[in-house]
């Protein structure tokens, strides 16, 4: 979840258009792990800014299949992480597969050209976008590709205003404002099965706001793995994830120590 997308970013894709072309052919050349030349140009257009935390090189697609709400299997997921974290992610929604834990969608925040309330409106489950925080200036972890949104519709952002009122992101989402977890597409389902892939943070523990779609490493080892170049972000966070197994086996895997174990990593 996050805020709508600035006028600015409107205008990004005259003021880019010299300097894309140069950097992405830089990226090629340097035969990395990250998107290639024409998926970094179109992100360029609408979801990545100068001055992000991260670039092209450190960001890869992974592709999944899933299922959807009538249990109709999609060859079609795409969703964007940091590269350091792909292998996991894959490896998680190929666990959602096998669990039948069904999807509204998965596409790229470019088909939005960057606007969340738009792939919200969609109930679309998304990871990369370069955008502030709701209500503030400081960096999302979306921006980092280290934060996944699950159905939007089932998982809605949830903000008390000054006087008392919730107001729901995406708006329908309100009719999934009271929790039932064994609802199909809950969040609260998958909260271990992101925390044993090295996603150990979920929104909907927070209070203000509440963002059950939400699912993010912490702050500190994002800025962490923005700074290293992907093999060692990739070890590092290996290891987290490693830690965070561990930890959960020696507390006998009990579902009250989970965030016992999650916060060895903030
Ligand atoms: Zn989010």
């Amino acid at each position: 979840m996050v805020r709508p997308v600035s006028t600015l970013r409107l205008l990004l894709p005259l003021l880019l258009l010299a300097g894309v072309v140069s950097h992405a052919n830089a990226n090629t050349q340097a035969g990395t792990s990250g998107l290639d030349a024409e998926q970094c140009a179109i992100l360029k257009q609408h979801v990545l800014q100068p001055g992000a935390p991260v670039d092209c090189p450190q960001l890869q697609i992974v592709r999944f299949s899933y299922v959807d709400f009538d249990q109709v299997r999609h060859d079609n997921g795409e969703i964007m992480v940091m590269a350091a974290v792909a292998p996991q992610v894959k490896a998680l929604f190929d666990e959602l597969l096998k669990r039948r834990f069904p999807l509204a969608q998965a596409r790229l925040m470019e088909h939005y050209q960057g606007n969340d309330d738009a792939s919200m409106a969609e109930n679309n489950t998304s990871a990369f976008n370069d955008r502030p925080i709701t209500g503030g200036t400081s960096v999302s972890l979306h921006a980092y590709g280290l934060a996944i949104d699950i159905n939007p519709l089932q998982n809605p952002f949830v903000v008390r205003d000054a006087r008392g009122r919730l107001s729901y992101s995406p708006p329908a989402g309100e009719a999934y404002g009271k929790r039932v977890a064994s609802r199909p597409g809950s969040g609260e389902q998958i909260v271990e099965l992101f925390a044993q892939h090295g996603f150990l943070i979920w929104g909907g523990d927070w209070k203000k706001p509440i963002d059950y779609q939400h699912f993010q490493v912490s702050r500190k080892l994002a800025e962490r793995m923005a700074k290293l170049p992907v093999p060692q972000a990739r070890q590092l966070f290996e290891s987290t994830v490693v830690a965070y197994r561990a930890c959960r086996t020696g507390h006998g895997g009990k579902p009250k120590d989970r965030k016992i174990c999650a916060a060895a990593d903030s």
